[in-house]
């Protein structure tokens, strides 16, 4: 789909894949080669890795001019510091959805499930930036439900499938659904999803569906606004990709973003 919408725009991109077996020794001589090639302006290390390759090593040695994706350190600290960078795509995606939605986040509750590099701690930051009063969740949370039903922005990203029920929910409130979860199993399909015709039609095609971390069903009629799960966030992080590609051009060229 990236490169699908790299053509699309008339970036071009270009995918350079290594076998599992690659080590981290010549993974990053790849990107070195990438970092010291002055017509690449952007590069993305598809995650995850092989377990034998330490992913911060990996990341930290990307030019962080090109880091795209908005995990190197230095690009994460410039996050925390409110300076204008790369930032990482999903989190951003998701603040771009909130405010092209209107959703009002200057001194809202906003409660962020999960807290992980790539997606629950750069999104709590970036809320908080936009004057939410932020809490972080994550799986020693006492009370989940209690805290979820005081915010008025429910940002879900821990990756378990449809965990989030209406009676986590404050009637009204908006909640993005980050979660990507390949559910495989008829049954699940079958308690969430009842006879839903499209989500039958697509397991039967492929034998799998996407869920959010969001139960569909229960929270659509509680909430005032729910992105679907596919076709919210993911497409947004793509955008959100492409405009940091942008992005990183021009900064690099020292041209206004
Ligand atoms: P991750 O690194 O596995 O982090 C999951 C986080 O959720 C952790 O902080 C974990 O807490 C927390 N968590 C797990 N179970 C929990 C529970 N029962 N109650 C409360 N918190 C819980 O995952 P990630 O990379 O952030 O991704 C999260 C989800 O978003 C996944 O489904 C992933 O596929 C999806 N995702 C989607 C996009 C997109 O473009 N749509 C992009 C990135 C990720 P601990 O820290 O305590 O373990």
């Amino acid at each position: 789909m990236k490169a699908r919408t790299c053509v699309k725009l008339g970036i071009t991109s270009r995918k350079v894949v290594l076998p599992g077996s690659a080590t981290a020794k010549e993974l990053l001589e790849h990107i070195c080669r990438l970092n010291d090639d002055d017509s690449i302006d952007g590069i993305l290390v598809q995650l995850p890795l092989p377990n034998h390759i330490v992913k911060h090593d990996i990341l930290e040695e990307v030019d962080p001019r090109k880091d795209v994706d908005g995990f190197h350190t230095h690009n994460v600290g410039s996050l925390l510091l409110g300076h204008e960078t790369l930032v990482a795509c999903t989190p951003f995606g998701v603040m771009e959805l909130l405010r092209r939605s209107g959703v009002e986040m200057q001194g809202a509750n906003a409660v962020v499930l999960g807290r992980s590099d790539d997606v629950g701690k750069p999104q709590a930051m970036l809320l908080m930036h936009a004057n939410a009063t932020v809490t972080i969740c994550h799986s020693r949370t006492r009370n989940l439900a209690e805290v979820t039903r005081q915010a008025d922005i429910v940002v879900a990203a821990m990756g378990r499938a449809a965990m989030i029920t209406g009676d986590f929910i404050k009637p009204g409130a908006v909640v993005m659904d980050v979660g990507t979860n390949k559910v495989s199993d008829r049954a699940t399909v079958e308690r969430l999803f009842g006879n839903d015709e499209a989500r039958w039609s697509d397991f039967n095609k492929r034998g799998y569906i996407w869920v959010g971390d969001v139960d569909e069903r229960s929270v659509k009629s509680v909430a005032r606004m729910l992105t679907p799960v596919p076709g919210g966030v993911g497409p947004m992080t793509i955008a959100i990709l492409m405009k940091n590609t942008i992005k990183a051009a021009r900064m690099r060229r020292g041209i206004a973003c």
